[in-house]
This record gives structure tokens, sequence and C-alpha cells, in this order.
């Protein structure tokens, strides 16, 4: 079964800089302007943790999301 990710934006931390959304390989992010990112396709989150690894405010995470039984 395929892993799934929730991803998380901190909305009092992120600076809106679009950092995250450039780096996520699967687009799984969009942000509009003067806006904090937006988690549009969280079903292609792959849980590479690109956005929380180049995020320069530690405001956005990925967290592992327990499989159904
Ligand atoms: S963990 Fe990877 S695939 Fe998922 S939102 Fe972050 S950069 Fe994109
Ligand atoms: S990289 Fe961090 S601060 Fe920049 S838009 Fe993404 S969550 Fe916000």
């Amino acid at each position: 079964m395929k892993k799934q990710y929730e991803v998380v934006v901190k909305q009092d931390r992120c600076k809106r800089c679009g950092i995250c959304v450039a780096f996520c390989p699967k687009n799984v992010l969009d942000i509009k302007i003067n806006s904090a990112p937006e988690v549009v396709k969280p079903e292609e989150c792959i849980g590479c943790n690109f956005c929380y690894l180049r995020c320069p405010e530690i405001a956005i995470f990925v967290l592992e999301k327990e499989e159904a039984i």
C-alpha cells in the first residue's frame, strides 16, 4: 500500500517565500501572492521532506499518516 503523508504549514511562521513550492518534485504545493502555500495535491506527496529541509523558517512539516486497517 502506498504511504500517505500529511503536509502542514504553520501559518504564523511562514514568510510566504515560495521555496517549498519550488522544490517540491510532485507539485503538492501551490502558492498565491501574499499567501502561505496551499496543499493542493496531498495524495501526490512522496514524503521526501525537501519542503521541510529547504524552508528557512521551519514552517512546513510532513507527517506520515497511519495506514487504515
Ligand atoms: S515531502 Fe516532498 S513531495 Fe511532499 S510536499 Fe514536501 S517536497 Fe513535496
Ligand atoms: S519555504 Fe517555508 S516560509 Fe517559505 S513559503 Fe514554504 S513554508 Fe513558507
